[in-house]
C-alpha cells in the first residue's frame, strides 16, 4: 500500500510538472495570454493586455512607447491639489500612430495613450477597413484631464479625468472627410452603428473601463475609456 501510494504521489508530481511546462512553453510563445510575462505593445492583444496596461508604471510605460516607435511628448507634471495633477503624462504626436486627435493638444497617462494606440492598430482601423473600406484619420475627443468627481457631483468618488487617466471620445472622422459621432451614429441601424460597436467592444479588452451610450444617458454622446488600477486581478467595467 505505502508502495502504491508513493507511486500516486510521483505520478501527481510528474503531471504538475508536465504541466507547468507546457504553461511555460505556452507563455513563451504567447507572452499576452499569461500574467508574468511583461507587456510588450508589439505582440498581439491577449487575455493579460488590459491588466498590464492598468498597472504600468510612467517610465516603464514611457520605455514602452519608445520601442514600439510611437511618437510623444512627455507633459510636465502637474498638481491640483490632493485629488487632481498628474505624473508621466504623455500628449501622443502620430507616427507609429498615425491617428490625429482633435484637439492636438490631448494629453492623457501613459498606460491610457498606449492603450489609444493599441486601440487604433488593432481595432479602430481594422473596424474601419471593413466597414468603410478606408482608415480613420482623426478622433475628435473631450479631452483627458478635467478635475472633477465622477458625473462632475459635489461629493462622492473622484472621476479618473482628475488624474488624466481616461479620455471621452466623441467621434471619428474617415479618410475623405466622412464624420461618424458617437451621438447620431450609435442608434444607426447600418455600417456607423456597427462600427461604434466595434470599437466599443474592441476597447473593453484594452481599457479597465469602457463607458458606452448602452450604460446611460451620461454617455450617449461619447465613449469614457480609463485605465483605472484595479490590481494585478484587473476586473474591468464593459458597457
Ligand atoms: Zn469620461
Amino acid at each position: 500500500m505505502r508502495w502504491l501510494r508513493l507511486t500516486k504521489r510521483t505520478l501527481l508530481l510528474a503531471l504538475l510538472g508536465f504541466a507547468g511546462f507546457l504553461a511555460w512553453g505556452y507563455g513563451r510563445n504567447h507572452p499576452q495570454d499569461v500574467p508574468w510575462a511583461p507587456l510588450d505593445l508589439a505582440q498581439p492583444v491577449g487575455a493579460f493586455t488590459r491588466a498590464k496596461l492598468a498597472e504600468l508604471e510612467p517610465a516603464q510605460c514611457r520605455a514602452l512607447l519608445r520601442r514600439a516607435g510611437i511618437r510623444f511628448a512627455a507633459l510636465p507634471d502637474r498638481s491640483d491639489g490632493p485629488e487632481c495633477g498628474y505624473q508621466g503624462a504623455v500628449r501622443l504626436r502620430g507616427g507609429a500612430a498615425t491617428i490625429g486627435y482633435a484637439p492636438a493638444s490631448l494629453g492623457t497617462s501613459c498606460p491610457v495613450a498606449a492603450a489609444l494606440a493599441l486601440w487604433e492598430w488593432h481595432v479602430v482601423q481594422p473596424a474601419a477597413l471593413r466597414r468603410f473600406g478606408r482608415r480613420v484619420e482623426r478622433v475628435e475627443t473631450f479631452g483627458s484631464y478635467s478635475c472633477r468627481r465622477l458625473y462632475g457631483r459635489r461629493t462622492g468618488q473622484w472621476s479618473e479625468h482628475a488624474r488624466a487617466n481616461a479620455v471621452d471620445i466623441a467621434a471619428f472622422r474617415l479618410e475623405g472627410g466622412r464624420r461618424i459621432p458617437v451621438l447620431d451614429g450609435w442608434r444607426d441601424p447600418g455600417a456607423d452603428g456597427a462600427f461604434l460597436r466595434d470599437v466599443r467592444d474592441g476597447a473593453c479588452r484594452l481599457f479597465a473601463t469602457t463607458l458606452s451610450p448602452d450604460y446611460n444617458a451620461a454617455h450617449r454622446d461619447h465613449l469614457h475609456l480609463d485605465e483605472a488600477g484595479r490590481g494585478a486581478a484587473g476586473w474591468r467595467v464593459c458597457r
